[in-house]
């Protein structure tokens, strides 16, 4: 069978070679990260450096941490420039799938590393080209999906989302409460991302996306990554299979059409202990921790592939699936 491409719309690999590199360790993404991404077609992940978790030195929301930690990235990128790339511009787009390279591209997952001190001007300058505005909780931009006011975007909020228009980035409307999520939506000037929820008909999650909100990012032009995190798949822990997650996928492509989904993983098995902690914090967050049972980790991205071709999906629409969605929303919001 052929192997497709893959595309991680959401990797939160940069957290791990921070706490790696804290204690002394180098090539963490060539010798602990890249193999899983080779076995499993992986070319490209959409990778944060930024979030609201906080562990031993570990803390997203800290301007210090997240530049630190983008340090860290461009290191492993100098250390291994046979097989890492930063995806910056177009241009490094098209080199995504080349054989034995893993390409990254920087995101902030939440804006609350941003400040007067530290404004989105000075993370994209290092190479950050996507964020979102909030991680779970509320920020002074706006409000997470876990603790929803029923309150929309902050003044800042608002002001962030032109600042979002105003240079080539991806604008990520995960974690977003919903009041936040339509009026971010109707500022953005570009097709932006959802890079990683499913679908809440399906499974009733704080972190999943109602109709409407699919609806309105597929006319948009926008693209959903699905989540394999266990309790985005089903409530039932023995029903949060790699099949279950695959019925997320055909209700999305029945209601919105083919073009306007793709993968974002989430694999965290690296870390488990660590977001498992961070989770508990959040009254809506209910159950243990597992991945698609099936699909446990990076490595294990065929298998959709052979699922979806099973279920049906052509070839060309299992590769829009699996890479061609994203990278066309992509290409349509980075730089020259
Ligand atoms: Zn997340």
């Amino acid at each position: 069978m052929r192997n497709f491409i893959v595309i991680d719309g959401h990797s939160d690999y940069p957290v791990q070679v921070f706490r790696e590199r804290e204690s002394g360790s180098r090539f963490v993404i060539e010798k602990k990260h890249l193999p899983f991404c080779t076995q499993g077609g992986v070319a490209m992940e959409v990778a944060t450096v930024g979030g609201d978790f906080s562990n031993g030195t570990w803390n997203g929301k800290d301007p210090g941490t997240v530049l630190k930690t983008i340090a860290y990235i461009h290191q492993e990128m100098a250390e291994s420039a046979d097989s890492l790339r930063l995806v910056l511009t177009k241009n490094d787009l098209e080199k995504v799938g080349e054989s034995g390279t893993l390409s990254m591209l920087l995101n902030l997952e939440g804006a609350a590393c941003i400040t007067g001190n530290y404004p989105l001007g000075k993370y994209y300058e290092l190479g950050v080209r996507a964020m979102s505005l909030t991680h779970n909780g509320k920020n002074i931009f706006a409000h997470g999906c876990a603790r929803d006011s029923g309150r929309g975007l902050s003044d800042l909020g608002r002001c962030l989302i032109e600042e979002i228009n105003g240079y080539d980035m991806i604008l990520d409307l995960v974690h977003i409460n919903e009041y936040g999520f339509f009026e971010a939506l109707d500022l953005a000037q570009r097709p932006p991302v959802v890079s990683h929820s499913n679908v809440k008909t399906i499974c009733n999650s704080f972190r999943n996306l109602t109709d409407d909100q699919l609806k309105a990012l597929s006319r948009r032009g926008g693209v959903v990554g699905l989540n394999c995190l266990g309790f985005l798949i089903d409530g039932a822990f023995e029903n949060q299979t790699i099949d279950r997650l695959l019925d997320h996928l055909d209700y999305i492509v029945d209601l919105i059409g083919i073009d306007h989904v793709g993968f974002g993983p989430d694999y965290i098995d690296y870390m488990i202990d660590f977001t498992r902690e961070n989770l508990k914090k959040f009254p809506l967050y209910r159950g243990d921790l597992q991945f698609a049972i099936g699909a446990s980790c990076i490595s294990d991205m065929q298998k959709f592939v052979d699922r979806l071709l099973n279920r049906g999906y052509l070839e060309p629409e299992v590769e829009k699936i699996m890479s061609l969605n994203f990278l066309r929303v992509y290409q349509q919001n980075l730089p020259e």
